[in-house]
């Protein structure tokens, strides 16, 4: 990671001609936006301070400074980015973002392109679905000499199939085994907003992936409970919990386990309620499962 990140540096300041904070210092004010504001199930996003500076003629890449409890998510929404221009920038990044991690931040929406042998800025543009000129600017270039292994800021392009496909597949694992005793939907007039798994009582229930701790304890007719942050607006709820081993704040692994299946709360027999939420909406957990 590290290495990576003062490679991706390197590539940075001489794309941009210069670096505009000192990272460490820069993490601190944001610190008190990072705070996960209350231990519910929904996963708001913490309010975010308009604060992204207008992109300057020659717009300069930024390093941030992971602060506790900022997810990925977070960050692209205070630079007024977005999860995928902050993935492209940051490929190491896509699992678990730590305190302490530092993360290239483009100036605005968009992607570093590795310049090809055979690319040019006709075709690059393309490619991006982006006008030339704009990147001619963003890059302050003047004709089109382009040099195999240089990057270009590509403002408003998206990566390309690569970052998205590898952010989203093969992360999810089975928090429990068992099969699905009742699925997501809805069934007797309400929704149901996870999948129930036939789990036995004391059965080890594990991270479906890796993330950060938001909430454990005992939440009403989820019994006990955890919930998992992910980044990129994912989250996992775990429900009618024996017991949980984890506190909030701390940071757990894919499959580690998390805590015993029980029979707490609103619950008929022991078994694991399974939710995955994507920005706050409960989604089927059975199209991130293996
Ligand atoms: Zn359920």
């Amino acid at each position: 990671m590290q290495v990576f990140i003062a490679f991706v540096l390197a590539a940075a300041v001489l794309l941009f001609g210069q670096l505009a904070l000192p990272a460490g210092r820069a993490a601190a004010p944001h610190r008190e936006a990072a705070v996960v504001a209350a231990p519910a199930p929904a996963v708001a996003p913490p309010s975010v301070p308009a604060a992204a500076p207008a992109p300057a003629a020659r717009p300069a890449a930024r390093v941030h400074t992971v602060a506790a409890g900022e997810s990925l998510s977070v960050i692209a929404a205070r630079y007024s980015i977005d999860v995928d221009t902050l993935l492209g920038a940051n490929p190491d990044a896509e699992e678990l973002i730590h305190p302490g991690d530092e993360l290239v931040v483009l100036p605005q929406k968009g992607v570093l392109h590795e310049v090809a042998a055979g690319d040019t800025l006709w075709a690059i543009a393309q490619a991006y679905g982006v006008d030339v000129a704009a990147v001619r600017e963003a890059n302050g270039r003047e004709g089109d000499a382009l040099a195999v292994g240089e990057k270009l800021f590509i403002p408003g392009g998206r990566p390309r199939g690569r970052t998205v496909s590898r952010a989203y597949g093969r992360q999810f694992v089975w928090p429990a085994a068992g099969g699905i005793s009742s699925p997501f939907g809805y069934r007797w007039g309400r929704h149901h907003d996870g999948v129930d798994i036939a789990a036995e009582a004391g059965a080890p229930v594990r991270a479906a992936r890796a993330g950060r701790v938001a909430f454990a304890g005992w939440y009403g007719g989820y019994g006990y409970m955890v919930l998992l942050e992910h980044g990129q607006g994912y989250a996992t709820l775990y429900a009618h919990l024996d017991d949980y081993a984890v506190e909030r704040g701390e940071y757990v692994a894919t499959g580690q386990r998390i805590g015993h299946v029980g029979d707490t709360g609103y619950s008929f027999g022991p078994h694991l309620h399974f939710e995955v939420r994507q920005d706050g909406q409960a989604v089927n957990p059975l199209q991130f499962l293996p």
